[in-house]
C-alpha cells in the first residue's frame, strides 16, 4: 500500500510554530475546508503551493487529484512533507525560499499555474510582487493575507487604504476580496483578522504600460509623500519637461489617480524622455 494514504488521519509534525518563518498553522477544520473549496482544485490542474507547513491545505488539494509543486523554507517541514507525500507522485517539494523561487523552472506555458498560499506574513508584499513577474505563466492566486493588506490590494482611488500596492496589483490583476477568517482558526494565532483574497491576471491589458519599470517608479515615487500634489511628489521625474505636456492634472493627489491615469502618466513620461534623448538635426 502505497504510503500516503489520504484516508488516513493527519499526524502532524511534532513541531514548534517559528516566528521568525511567519508561521500560523491553519487547524480550524470548517475554515480549510471554505478554503480549499473556494480554491475548487480539479485534476489536472496544475498547483503552486507556498509555505505549505503542516500541510494542512496541501493534504486535501493533493486529495483533488492536482499535480502540486510546494516551496517550503523551514527545512524540518520540508523533511516531514518530504516523508508524508512520499508515494504520492503529484506532489514535488522544492526547499528554499520562495523569493529565489523561479516559476519558469516548473512549466513555460502560458495561464497554466494556479498558485495559493496561507503567506507568511513577512513576506507578503514581496512575495506577490516576485510572483507578479512571473505572471503570464499564472493562471490564479488565491491567498490567505493580513486583512488590512487585502483592503489595500482591492482599494480603489479615495479609499484610505488605496496606494502603491493597490495601483501596481490592479495593473497586473482583478482582485477579489473573498472572506475574512478570524484570528482564532490559526495556531498560533495571530493579533489581526486575515483575509482570502483571489488575484486574477487580465487576459487583456486594456491600458498597457510602454514600461512597466518606469510604471513602477512613478507609482512609488507618487505614493511616497501622498498628502502633497503630483506635482512636488513626482518633481524628480519631470522636472525637464514643461507640465502642460503631461496629460493628468498635476495639482491632484496621488490618491486621486486611477490605475488608467498612472499609465496614461507613465507612457507620456516615456514617450518625452525619448524626445529629449533624441539629438536634434540641423
Ligand atoms: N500553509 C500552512 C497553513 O496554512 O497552515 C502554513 C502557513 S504559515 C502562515 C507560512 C508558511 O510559509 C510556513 O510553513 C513557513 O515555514 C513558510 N515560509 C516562511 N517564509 C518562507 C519563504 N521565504 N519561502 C517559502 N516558505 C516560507
Amino acid at each position: 500500500m502505497s504510503r500516503y494514504d489520504s484516508s488516513h488521519p493527519i499526524t502532524q509534525p511534532d513541531h514548534q510554530a517559528r516566528k521568525r518563518f511567519g508561521q500560523n498553522f491553519l487547524h480550524d477544520p470548517h475554515i480549510i475546508r471554505k478554503i480549499v473549496e473556494a480554491i475548487g482544485a480539479k485534476p489536472g490542474q496544475h498547483l503552486l503551493e507556498i509555505g505549505p507547513g503542516q500541510g494542512a491545505l496541501t493534504i486535501p488539494l493533493v486529495n483533488s487529484g492536482a499535480r502540486i509543486d510546494v516551496v517550503e523554507l523551514d527545512r524540518d517541514l520540508a523533511a516531514w512533507l518530504v516523508n508524508h507525500f512520499a508515494d504520492c507522485e503529484r506532489f514535488t517539494l522544492h526547499p528554499g525560499d520562495v523569493l529565489k523561487f523561479d516559476p519558469h523552472t516548473l512549466t513555460q506555458q502560458e495561464r497554466s499555474l494556479r498558485v495559493i498560499g496561507n503567506l507568511p506574513y513577512n513576506i507578503s508584499t514581496p512575495c506577490l510582487f516576485h510572483l507578479l513577474e512571473s505572471e503570464a505563466l499564472i493562471d490564479d492566486m488565491t491567498f490567505m493575507l493580513q486583512k488590512e493588506v487585502v483592503q489595500r490590494l482591492a482599494a480603489t482611488p479615495e479609499d484610505e487604504a488605496y496606494g502603491r500596492l493597490s495601483v501596481m496589483v490592479q495593473y497586473f490583476c482583478e482582485v477579489h476580496h473573498l472572506f475574512d477568517v478570524p484570528p482564532g482558526a490559526f495556531k498560533p494565532a495571530p493579533k489581526v483578522t486575515s483575509a482570502i483574497v483571489r488575484l486574477r491576471p487580465h487576459r487583456h491589458l486594456e491600458h498597457k504600460a510602454d514600461d512597466t519599470d518606469l510604471l513602477r517608479d512613478l507609482v512609488r515615487t507618487a505614493f511616497s509623500q501622498r498628502r502633497k500634489t503630483l506635482r512636488n511628489c513626482i518633481k524628480p521625474l519631470i522636472s525637464e519637461f514643461d507640465p502642460a505636456q503631461l496629460p493628468v492634472d498635476l495639482n491632484l493627489r496621488p490618491e486621486n489617480l486611477g490605475v488608467a491615469d498612472y499609465v496614461r502618466l507613465s507612457n507620456a513620461i516615456g514617450v518625452l524622455r525619448a524626445d529629449i534623448s533624441v539629438p536634434t538635426q540641423e
